[in-house]
């Protein structure tokens, strides 16, 4: 692998960064009239553009130094800003493994960035040696992978993970959204060995804060600084900053909505695999349950009609449909009316 510098896209190594007004005084105290802020009120005042409260409560949390995390708004955010830093439109190459998640693609197509897609096996696993190949092409800046992936639910082998990493000519973007319901560590205790890998975990899913928006970065302070240099000044917002700090006040709650969720996702692979139209159930990391079915579509209406919304991932995977964890009630009433479907 090159050195991070010489991955970068040029434009973005000469960027000079949108100078803030909170970049250069920092301070809290004094009267503020250098950002045409209104003095009225309490949203009055531009967020902090670096988070720096919330990240060092990140720090304490993934036992990570703050300058090796970048805060986005959503992962969503953090996608984009990865293309943008690493992938010259319409000669650089991107690769993922799929089925995976659909984001990769718009946001390889948005930036007009060819993405190379090597299906996984039949059990969803990662194939090093098919990435071989790809590993020699120059063009290929960014490897995306997914694990706990998304729509299959599985965790890939932690082995086969460092294998592409160590092969990738480019950056690896490894995305750990559903991590905290893994038993498998996360890679970010790897990342001194790897100054190529980016690894990404957000609060929208175990954190229980889609609505929020936020998503974390970790990598070498070499990447985060041209995230850094890359993103909007104010990405995140203060009402979005304080919430995630109130949420990180209580770790307890938060470890027992994840083991509750963990516990009902036992019961309910139990259950699906007694229904008769199910006729595979797999093996889940995650929040959610992949189910592969006799007719989707038809079970797919059927449930809906019955008030239960679910994903229907056929155009990924033939006849599976996607079923997220809910709370023990909802759970329930999915299996009624999973009973009460005639096929
Ligand atoms: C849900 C999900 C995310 C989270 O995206 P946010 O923008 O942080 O809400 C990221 N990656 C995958 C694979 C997901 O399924």
């Amino acid at each position: 692998m090159k050195d991070i510098d010489s991955l970068v896209r040029p434009n973005v190594r000469l960027l000079k960064p949108y100078s803030c007004a909170r970049d250069e005084y920092s301070g809290k105290e004094g009267i503020f009239l250098d950002a045409n802020e209104n003095p009225f009120g309490t949203l009055n005042r531009y967020p902090d553009p670096y988070q720096n409260e919330l990240k060092s409560a990140v720090s304490n949390l993934k036992s990570i130094p703050s300058g090796n995390i970048f805060l986005g708004n959503g992962s969503d955010e953090i996608i984009d800003l990865v293309f943008r830093i690493f992938c010259n439109p319409g000669t650089d190459k991107a690769l993922t493994f799929t089925p995976t998640y659909g984001m990769y693609q718009v946001a390889a197509d948005s930036n007009d960035v060819e993405l190379i897609k090597i299906p996984l096996t039949k059990d969803f696993l990662l194939k090093p040696s098919d990435y071989l190949p790809f590993a020699k092409d120059e063009n290929l800046k960014l490897t995306l992978i997914c694990s706990p992936n998304n729509p299959s639910g599985n965790k890939f082998d932690r082995a086969a993970i460092s294998d592409i990493i160590k092969n990738s000519p480019g950056i690896v973007l490894l995305d750990e959204a559903y991590i905290d319901f893994s038993d498998e560590p996360s890679f970010t205790g790897e990342l001194d060995q790897y100054p190529n890998l980016i690894v990404m975990q957000t609060f929208s899913k175990a954190w229980g804060m889609a609505s929020v928006r936020v998503g974390m970065a970790f990598a070498s302070g070499a990447i985060i600084s041209y995230f850094n240099k890359m993103k909007p000044p104010y990405n995140i917002s203060t009402i979005n900053q304080i919430t995630v700090l109130e949420r990180l006040s209580n770790i307890p709650g938060f470890t027992d909505e994840v083991r509750r969720i963990l516990a009902e996702r036992e019961r309910l692979s139990g259950e699906l695999k007694k229904v008769p139209f199910i006729v595979n159930v797999f093996r889940s990391d995650a929040n959610f349950i992949l189910v592969k079915t006799i007719d989707a579509g038809k079970i797919y209406r059927s449930l809906a009609g019955h008030g239960i919304i679910t994903r229907n991932r056929s155009s990924l995977v033939e006849n599976c449909i996607r079923i997220t964890v809910g709370s023990e009630s909802e759970n329930n009433r999915l299996l009624e009316a999973l009973k009460k479907i005639e096929i």
